[in-house]
């Protein structure tokens, strides 16, 4: 085995994410190897991709049989397995938790995209990466922009800033909310992303949800943390450091640069595949305020965020529910900001909470939401 070839398990391989991880894979044969791949519903895309690219490992959620899989394993084990150097956390909402915990657990450096387990638990996740001395390298287009420009700094962060393109409807007025469906919801002008996070852009929780992520990623408190619309997504975050300078990430909005960086970091590999981005086509670069009365689920993640303990797991999951919900066209697009408000007055908080605690949360939220959905009309 060439040691410089560095063995993945791809968590969420059929998602948007993970097909773009394995794009990547594609293109560097001789740098990744598919050690282990865990998929979900879409068994045909699982069976394809098994055949393809020959893992050692598979894991089906639906526990399907797969040609060449010798036996059902659970997902911990795939993730704890002694070939595999990386694991790229790919799932989206609540399912990459337990699996993040068993790779870090096992020490291997971890890929995440799946921002809901920072939000979840972040005081867990980063306590458990720092005892096991294993590295989590962001795939979020906005904290790999951050990540890259720490590098080689020593200096301390005086703000971060993220930013945002606003989404498909960020010029609409509080009425033309009020009317959005799902198809004009899932259209987003800039990026390629699964169903979830697609709305979750267009609410902005997501926006929140990247907040709280980038505090714990960057040990930064949220008062010195920012968000910036930015409608071209050419600046994909910026660090300001303490002598006032600031250093921003620029690239063509294409998710696969921030899944290869974390797949080849330290180092940075030539794709003849990833566009470049030619600055003089681009054109003025436009930052506007983020307005919290038309977005109010940005604020209600950010209050969640701050308010710490169960509060970030509650929003994840009454957010996971009225999402769900608004894809199957049973509430509205504005609603989804109320299922999340009232499920969060409703909870009361622990602070400092246990993994169990904040899975009871969790579950709690999900039943809760629903029930304040249904109360709507
Ligand atoms: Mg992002």
């Amino acid at each position: 085995m060439d040691s410089d070839v560095k063995r993945l398990a791809i968590l969420g391989s059929t998602g948007s994410i993970g097909q773009q991880t394995l794009e990547i894979v594609r293109n560097f044969p001789d740098k990744f190897q598919v050690v282990g791949l865990a998929g979900g519903k879409n068994i045909d895309l699982l069976t394809q991709q098994v055949a393809e690219f020959r893992p050692k490992l598979v894991y089906s959620s639906l526990k399907a049989k797969l040609p060449g899989m010798e036996k059902q394993l659970t997902i911990e084990e795939m993730v704890s397995c002694s070939e595999i150097d990386l694991a790229v956390i790919a799932t989206s909402g609540k399912a990459g938790l337990y699996p993040t915990l068993a790779a870090l657990k096992a020490g291997k450096n971890i890929a995440l995209a799946n921002k809901e387990v920072l939000v979840m638990a972040g005081e867990v996740v980063i306590h458990e990466a720092e005892r096991h001395q294993v590295q989590i390298f962001p795939i979020d287009s906005e904290h790999s922009a951050i990540w890259q420009c720490l590098q080689g700094e020593e200096a301390k962060i005086s703000r971060l800033f993220l930013t945002a393109s606003g989404g498909p409807f960020h010029h609409y007025t509080q009425s033309q909310l009020m009317g959005v469906t799902v198809e004009e919801t899932l259209r987003h002008p800039i990026w390629k992303m699964g169903k979830k996070v697609t709305v979750d852009s267009a609410t902005l929780v997501n926006k929140g949800l990247e907040v709280i992520e980038a505090h714990w990623l960057f040990t930064t408190p949220f008062e010195s943390i920012e968000v910036l619309i930015h409608p071209q997504s050419i600046i994909h975050s910026l660090v300001e450091f303490i002598d006032g300078s600031l250093k921003a990430q620029l690239g063509f909005p294409d998710m696969r640069l921030p899944i290869q960086y974390a797949l080849s970091y330290p180092e940075r590999l030539p794709n003849p595949e990833l566009p470049h981005l030619n600055l003089l086509q681009t054109g003025a670069l436009e930052f506007e305020p983020v307005d919290y009365d038309r977005f109010p689920c940005f604020k209600l993640a950010l209050d969640a965020g701050k308010a710490g303990g169960t509060y970030p797991a509650v929003l994840c999951a009454a957010d996971e529910v009225a999402v769900k919900l608004f894809l199957e066209h049973r509430i509205n697009f504005v609603d989804i900001a109320g299922v999340i408000e009232e499920t969060l007055s409703r909870h009361q908080g622990i602070i400092n909470p246990s993994l169990d605690e904040i899975l009871a949360a969790d579950d709690w939220a999900r039943e809760t939401a629903f029930h304040v959905a249904c109360e709507l009309d």
